[in-house]
């Protein structure tokens, strides 16, 4: 059902329900989908309205400005509200849905780099990396087949030789329209759902608990009307999540008194961003590079036939659809290759995980090296609130993120470049010319805005560190607060590393399985 908060008269207390979850991204809208026709009663907060398509309300996206340290400062000042929207379907709005699970290898700890680890084995996530697969409509989850992808890419990888430290590995994207807009997706499911009740123009200001901070007791919540704060309202459950983004989930709980923070104050701290080196080199090889190999690196549009029978393999559609409305009959993504470490070079090499895209010159003998790497989770790095400035519409302080690269992070961005250079010289590379210099110290980036400066890329993560132990992060593997019994986080705040992979696969994919866990534990 859909109710706007707008119609609540002032003051209402909505009651009566089994969860409510507060933000409707992609990690909200996923638990929605699942638990809808579920034997709970779910109330969705959601900070917009059902028209909500690409861009948000100013009013609303102004919430969102904050303040950054001086070396986010120097990387990118519009951070904050340029990598997030305050909007229906949050900030899937802006994407095409690059997606890939983490690697089995960055669930451990890997000396030398990093001593944390997911409280989680890569098996323990994989029935829902399959199910969040589903629901980003890429078809089986597959990545590891890769005779399987060089047929359907008409390409393969370069040949492996004996000390190979890097292999090729596969992407998917989703840029179907209203396939990756999830609120578009989604819309009817959610709606014509019983026990769910969609409430928009419902922003959460902060959560009220016991004396101890140990139970949620109620949310304190506003509606926006033309830039101002509108009607309060609160809402009361069994158990509640916050989705709201890998900042805004921290920030929430800083605004209700450090709500769930450990002895080691390690709220809102470890956060991370998969920084990008955008044409950190250029390669020449010493003969055109045979097609398909280039094929295997190429962004290429993918259609496969779903099996004929239950159980039975999918088919890479061989000639081209020449009936449109046959379309929707067929998985349609995208898949390309891109060069990754193997897990021993990893393991040996400790550092960070990373990805190389290949970008292939026109003339067939260059190549541009693009580089996506992990941070390694630090607690320097972190989001607080920043006290002195407050947000235009309801007056709380808003975020400050100071984001912070170290030597780690130096040295693996550094590793990474030599070793696809190395990796290409042993396939015909003559000559590169190194466009970013990694070489100074951590605060030494190249950073003058020209081709080749480091980036922050889109993904916020970490801040609420999921642990075994409550005195190495914030949530417990079940992605609920270790201190508090009734409140849980869905979101990239809870990843403890990070990979190279883009994050919402495995967001979906922790929703999902927080769904579950919801459905067996709440009554
Ligand atoms: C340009 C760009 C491209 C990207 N491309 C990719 C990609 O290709 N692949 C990939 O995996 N990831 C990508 N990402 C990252 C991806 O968008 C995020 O990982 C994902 O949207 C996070 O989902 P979420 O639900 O945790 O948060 P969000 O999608 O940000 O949703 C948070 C929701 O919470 C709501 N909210 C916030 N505060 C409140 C409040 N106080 N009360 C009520 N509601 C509130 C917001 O309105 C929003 O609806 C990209 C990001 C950007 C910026």
């Amino acid at each position: 059902m859909y109710l706007h908060a707008d119609q609540l008269p002032e003051n209402t207390v909505l009651q009566g329900f089994d969860l409510c979850i507060v933000g409707a991204g992609a990690a909200g809208i996923a638990m929605a989908q699942c638990l809808a026709n579920s034997s709970l009663t779910v109330i969705l907060l959601v900070s917009g309205s059902p028209g909500d398509r690409t861009s948000p309300d100013p009013d609303r996206q102004s919430l969102y400005h904050g303040t950054t340290g001086s070396f986010l400062q120097k990387v990118d000042p519009v951070f904050l509200h340029r990598s997030r929207l305050n909007m229906y379907g949050g900030t899937t709005n802006h994407f095409g849905f690059w997606a890939r699970p983490l690697d089995p290898v960055d669930f451990h700890p890997r000396p030398g780099f990093r001593d944390s680890a997911w409280p989680l084995a890569f098996d323990e996530l994989k029935a829902y990396y399959v199910d969040a697969h589903h629901f980003g409509q890429f078809g089986p989850l597959n990545y590891d087949d890769m005779s399987f992808w060089e047929d359907v890419l008409y390409g393969r990888s370069f040949d492996p030789l004996p000390d190979d430290k890097m292999t090729g590995a596969i992407m998917h994207a989703q840029y179907e329209e209203n396939l990756h807009d999830f609120q578009v997706q989604f819309r009817d499911e959610l709606k014509n759902a019983e026990n769910l009740t969609v409430l928009f123009n419902a922003h959460l200001l902060d959560i009220a608990s016991d004396s101890e901070g140990r139970h949620v007791s109620e949310l304190n919540c506003s509606t926006i009307v033309e830039g101002k704060r509108g009607k309060c309202f609160k809402v009361c459950a069994k158990a509640y999540t916050l989705a709201c983004g890998g900042i805004e989930n921290a920030r929430l709980l800083q605004l209700s008194g450090d709500l769930g923070n450990n002895k080691r104050d390690q709220l809102g701290r470890g956060f991370m961003v998969h920084p990008l080196l955008t044409n950190a080199a250029t390669v020449r090889f010493d003969q055109v590079i045979p097609t398909e190999i280039r094929n295997f690196f190429r962004e290429q549009q993918i259609r496969l036939k779903p099996p004929a029978d239950p159980g039975g393999q999918y088919q890479h559609m061989v000639t081209p659809l020449v009936n449109p409305e046959l379309v929707f009959e067929y998985l349609t993504f995208n898949a390309w290759g891109v060069l990754v470490p193997t897990p021993a070079a990893l393991r040996e090499e400790g550092i960070g995980n990373f990805r190389v895209i290949l970008n292939f010159g026109a003339d067939r003998a260059s190549a541009v090296v693009n580089l996506n790497w992990e941070q390694a989770p630090n607690e320097e790095s972190r989001i607080r609130l920043d006290l002195d400035r407050k947000d235009p519409i309801f007056g709380q302080p808003v975020a400050h993120v100071d984001w912070r690269l170290n030597e780690a992070d130096k040295r693996s961005a550094r590793r990474a470049l030599e070793i696809t250079l190395e990796y290409l010289y042993q396939r015909g590379a003559v000559s590169h010319e190194m466009i970013t210099d990694v070489s100074g110290g951590e605060e030494d980036w190249t950073l003058t805005p020209h081709e080749g400066a480091l980036e922050t890329g889109d993904h916020h993560m970490g801040a609420l560190r999921m642990s075994a132990e409550p005195e190495e992060g914030i949530v417990d593997p079940d992605s609920r607060l270790h201190r508090v019994d009734n409140l849980y986080i869905a979101g990239s705040a809870v990843f403890p590393t990070g990979g190279y992979a883009n994050p919402t696969l495995t967001i979906v994919a922790l929703a999902l399985r927080l769904a579950d866990h919801l459905k067996r534990v709440i009554r």
